[in-house]
């Protein structure tokens, strides 16, 4: 055994081991820093990432006869790294993090210990950690941390499933045993994220049964339409059981109004004796900017500049009422620059939880005995990873104001690129309102946007537009290893003057959410666009 035992850390300190441990460390740290170049995307070169590629792989793989040594693994390790892409400040395509550095060695931690966050007896450390965040994070949002729970989960879309779950359970406590009743109902903005729609799936209500409804220039909820929809559903005898308001949608930042549809639900509970209507805010792209719930903003200590300063300002008008939900997610491995998978779902009543829970004699193993009291029997992962460690780490190394700071400098360095932008193409269109994202789109004769948003133009022109933007946009990806924007085939639906169908819009995407990308960095991305958007040779 002691051959085996060799492929493993210490279990007594021995300070060889650990001058062993850290010299591997070095060496992948080492290796992988030579392959940086601060204006290069991936790390070394970027393969030509086709069918052939993976297929050479499946033909030559195996696992070996016998165990290599770690030098040799470490060779291979960073083989798999090269031409990956990092996210410095070439990267501006979508919300992917650049973990910080307390983060990752929170994440070491996390493996270090690998304590099952299942149960506090397996691990103690994710589970403190896990408490602190749920309590402190409560506080910023303003739901009252002593009956508030939460824990990590599967992204924001598991945040969406979980918050289902409890929504249909809470109302229909026989349905976890005989099935869904089939006359539920969800609703959600036509620009809300994929996550519902898979859980309409996955719970069994059905995605026929998820009522989408139409947004606002400013790409939020419209709020009559919403109101109509329910009522339309309640009429026909459906059951409204669930909410979602997106605050920050996916692609353009669309952010709806939480305390009006709060207020639209109340109103209908009370003409239509409706018990509560479960609200949960998808808040996994923009739960961050709670962390202004408590800014001042009239006295303005971080010296934020006008223009950054009065989008925070509108952004508080909708995020202090976030605690008005009945749940809602922190998605740390988006804005929050930590790895992934670090989701914190939030709820903001622990009693919820029991009609998700399991019974005791369900969970033979673990929890409800002598010892332990911190049992997570109502999520639905068994075992968990402890990423509250990563999310704590994160939370002690930015502080309040450093989160401040580096969410305002998204959008400082949004406002930058989208004035460049404006000046140096006629031919543009903006078509989402400031935030950390820009999105837009180029036209190839004169500029159409009012007459597509208003439904004045034929389809065949709308969808003309597109390919056009779609081109463009293979001509920039193929060189994305010098800038690389996002896009997206559905910013938002139109209807053309011709046809009833709604038509997705084609735009590209500007995700500032690396604190490398600067307003200084604004121009190169400008002329990266001026030299290659009309560009089709692949640039070598
Ligand atoms: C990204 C996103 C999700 C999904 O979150 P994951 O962490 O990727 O699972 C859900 N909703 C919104 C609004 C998102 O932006």
């Amino acid at each position: 055994m002691l051959e085996i035992q060799k492929l493993f850390p210490s279990v007594n300190g021995d300070s060889l081991k650990r001058e062993e441990f850290l010299s591997y460390i070095r060496d992948l740290l080492t290796k992988i820093d030579e392959l940086k170049d601060e204006n290069k995307l991936s790390l070394g070169e970027m393969p030509n990432y086709n069918k052939d590629f993976y297929n050479q792989k499946v033909v030559t793989s195996t696992v070996p006869q016998q165990g290599i040594g770690i030098e040799e693994i470490i060779t291979s390790l960073v083989n798999l790294a090269k031409g990956q892409r990092i996210v410095n400040s070439c990267y501006v395509a979508n919300a992917a993090p650049l973990p910080n550095t307390a983060s990752i060695i929170g994440n070491l931690l996390m493996t270090l210990l690998n304590g099952n966050n299942i149960w506090d007896i397996e691990g103690s450390a994710a589970a403190s950690a896990e408490v602190e965040i749920v309590s402190s994070l409560s506080k910023i949002v303003g739901y009252d941390e002593m009956i508030s729970s939460g824990y990590t989960t599967w992204g924001g879309q598991g945040a969406v499933f979980n918050s289902l779950r409890i929504a249909i359970a809470k109302k229909y406590p026989n349905a976890n045993r005989d099935g869904v009743p089939n006359n539920l109902y969800a609703f959600c903005s036509e620009l809300s994220h994929f996550s519902l729609y898979k859980s309409m799936e996955a719970t069994g209500i059905g995605t026929s049964h998820l009522i989408r409804v139409k947004v606002n220039e400013d790409d939020s909820m419209n709020l009559e339409d919403l109101h109509n929809k329910m009522v339309e559903v309640i009429e026909n005898g459906g059951v409204p059981i669930y909410v979602l308001a997106t605050m920050g949608t996916t692609d353009s930042f669309g952010i709806d109004d939480i305390k009006e549809i709060k207020n639209i639900l109340k109103q209908l509970e009370v003409n239509y004796h409706l018990e509560d209507i479960y609200l949960h805010a998808d808040t996994a792209m923009g739960g961050m900017f709670t962390f202004f719930n408590d800014y001042n903003f009239h006295e303005n200590p971080l010296g934020f500049e006008e223009e950054v300063l009065e989008v925070l300002m509108d952004y508080h008008t909708k995020f202090k009422y976030v605690s008005l939900s009945d749940s809602m997610v922190f998605d740390f491995h988006k804005l929050g620059q930590t790895p992934y998978t670090t989701s914190l779902f939030l709820i903001k009543d622990k009693l919820n939880l029991k009609y998700v829970d399991l019974d005791a004699e369900e969970t033979p193993y673990i929890g409800d005995r002598g010892f332990g009291s911190y049992h997570t029997s109502y999520t639905l992962e068994c075992s968990r990873m402890g990423s509250s460690i990563p999310i704590y780490a994160s939370l002690l190394t930015f502080g309040v104001e450093g989160y401040q700071k580096i969410l305002a400098n998204y959008l400082r360095v949004n406002i930058a690129f989208r004035k460049a932008l404006k000046e140096s193409f006629p031919d543009v269109v903006i078509t989402n309102e400031v935030s950390p994202v820009t999105t837009f789109r180029f036209y190839e004769k004169e500029n159409n946007w009012p007459n597509e948003l208003f439904g004045r133009i034929s389809s065949k022109e709308i969808i003309a537009t597109n390919e056009y933007n779609e081109n463009i946009s293979d001509n920039i990806g193929n060189n994305r290893n010098i800038v690389y924007f996002g896009s997206t085939k559905k910013q938002k639906l139109v209807f053309a003057s011709d046809s009833n169908e709604a038509i997705p819009l084609f735009v590209h995407k500007f995700y500032c959410i690396s604190p490398y990308t600067t307003v200084e960095k604004v121009p190169d991305y400008i002329n990266f666009l001026k030299v290659f958007k009309n560009k089709t040779l692949q640039y070598s």
